[in-house]
């Protein structure tokens, strides 16, 4: 698995496995959190997703959640997030729900039917 620190797990979130998309968080501003102080945000190469998505179906093929990292993957526009999503789906079929943490400026690069 390609991981970068720190690897935050949401302990709300019922999720497992955890599946790096992005490394650091966009924003990075919030007084209260140092989380990614020191982690310049990039998108992972979209190999070490395959990579790793292929890791996760040999473990655990009948995953039905999984949990997006790192601090705001919801940033990525819908024409980078849609493949990713669909290759979740292909690697793990069963796929019912996928978790992942996001601002409300995230949310706002997105129309309704996306
Ligand atoms: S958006 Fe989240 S990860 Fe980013 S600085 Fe704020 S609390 Fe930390």
């Amino acid at each position: 698995m390609h991981f970068t620190e720190p690897v935050y797990r949401n302990p709300y979130w019922p999720t497992f496995p955890l599946l790096q998309i992005t490394q650091g968080c966009t924003h990075n501003k919030c007084k209260f959190c140092t989380m990614y102080k020191d982690v310049d945000f990039r998108i992972q190469p979209v190999e070490w997703i395959e990579e790793d998505l292929q890791e996760i179906a040999d473990m655990k093929p009948n995953a039905k959640t999984i949990q997006l990292l790192s601090a705001n993957p919801l940033v990525l526009t819908y024409d980078k997030l849609a493949p990713i999503l669909e290759m979740i789906k292909k690697y793990l079929p069963k796929m019912e729900m996928v978790y992942m943490a996001g601002r409300v400026t995230d949310v706002k690069n997105k129309t309704v039917e996306q």
